[in-house]
């Protein structure tokens, strides 16, 4: 802590074993000491295409109009919903977790006729159900989560944007915690719209979060009659900023530029797919030292798991809350508790970035087995 006569700044080092924000990429950190340059610095510009890039090749997408926008990973959201889903048209969202919640109640805020198919948290949707509630309903936009961080759930959607694409529906999806850490494959999937942030599978301090376009949807969004309701997040407007004549729309945050830029250059020297690989592993190293501990998994079927976050139910007897709280005051390792309908009977912990490595995952396991 300062003293009277000293008043800098000393946070503690923790571990982020949670679902994010996660521990900082180290080169990320020391890319945000680099000095601040104007809004239209060539500098700048340069770095944003060179993001630009770097996203597009996580996202799997070819998409042109893919950017980072100045918000977190509901900013993204918002920016989906608040571009594509337009007042009077029929949203149809799967539900199976706390941020598919979320992006239901953005999309009702914007007078859409808003229809659910709810599955129990834990679960992902069949192909089955997918096309059943989707010719049902007939909507012109559709959205699920690919990685349900409340649940640690992950659906590909490829079932989804199967059934969605017989009836020409624009195809939305939450990749916030997926993006870098696991197959997000937004062209192959068939997804139109995907969002992210950065303080996920990026590991990048958050703050910052990306969206990509398809040329379908970017068309639709051209032919749009009424502008959106959100100025600071309209697509259109934030376009002319990212592409010439470079025109001020609002002020990016430099060094979360810097740190993005870096975060994405890491990924693409360990390249994506060997990426990918390091948090499986990491995952079924944690989950087996988890099963040992006698921790039971929220998802039931292995391949319905996120690979990058573990949610698990501790053993009889073990209060969650206080095994946290040792975790963090005994060996500075944050993990997260359950949200929503899970809060207080679940544990979720991450091996995201710099963490999905054999020692990270060693370090949390014997820190765990001190605690219990
Ligand atoms: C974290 C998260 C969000 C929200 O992102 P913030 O950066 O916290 O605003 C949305 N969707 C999913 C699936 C998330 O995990």
């Amino acid at each position: 802590m300062p003293t009277a006569n000293d008043t800098r700044l000393r946070a503690p080092k923790r571990l982020l074993f949670g679902p994010g924000p996660v521990t900082v990429e180290p080169r990320a950190y020391e890319a945000m000491r680099q000095p601040v340059v104007g809004i239209r610095d060539p500098f700048l510009l340069q770095v944003m295409d060179e993001i630009r890039t770097g996203l597009r090749e996580v996202f799997g997408t070819k998409n042109q109009m893919t950017f980072p926008l100045s918000a977190s990973g509901s900013g993204a959201m918002e920016a989906a919903v608040g571009n594509f889903v337009r007042p009077g048209q029929k949203f149809a969202i799967f539900t199976n977790g706390h941020f598919s919640n979320r992006l239901l109640a953005m999309a009702e805020r914007q007078g859409t006729k808003v229809f659910r198919r709810e599955k129990a948290w834990g679960e992902v949707f069949t192909e089955a159900e997918a096309r059943e509630f989707i010719a049902e309903t007939q909507p012109e936009v559709v959205a699920f989560v690919q990685g349900e961080t409340s649940t640690g759930a992950y659906q590909t959607g490829k079932a989804i944007t199967a059934a969605a694409k017989e009836i020409n529906a624009l195809v939305i999806a939450d990749c916030v915690t997926t993006l870098g850490a696991m197959p997000v494959e937004i062209d192959a999937v068939g997804v139109d719209v995907a969002f992210s942030c950065s303080q996920k599978g990026l590991s990048c301090p958050a703050g910052l979060s990306a969206i990509s376009v398809s040329p379908r949807a970017w068309e639709q969004l051209q032919a749009r009659k009424e502008d959106p309701f959100t100025w600071y997040l309209d697509l259109k407007l934030i376009a002319k900023y990212f592409e010439a004549p470079h025109v001020y729309h609002h002020t990016p945050c430099p060094p979360l530029l810097y740190a993005l830029h870096q975060g994405l250059a890491v990924v693409q020297e360990e390249g994506l797919a060997a990426r990918w690989e390091r948090h499986r592993h990491a995952h079924e190293q944690l989950m087996a030292g988890l099963l040992e501990l006698r921790f039971e998994p929220v998802v039931k079927n292995p391949n319905d798991r996120l690979w990058h976050l573990a949610t698990v139910r501790p053993p009889a007897g073990v209060d969650e809350a206080k095994l946290r709280a040792r975790l963090t005051e005994e060996h500075d390792i944050e993990v997260a508790a359950g949200l929503g309908e899970f809060a207080g009977k679940i544990l979720r912990i991450g091996t995201m970035g710099p963490l999905a490595t054999t020692e990270n995952v060693d370090l949390f396991l014997s820190a765990l087995r001190a605690c219990l």
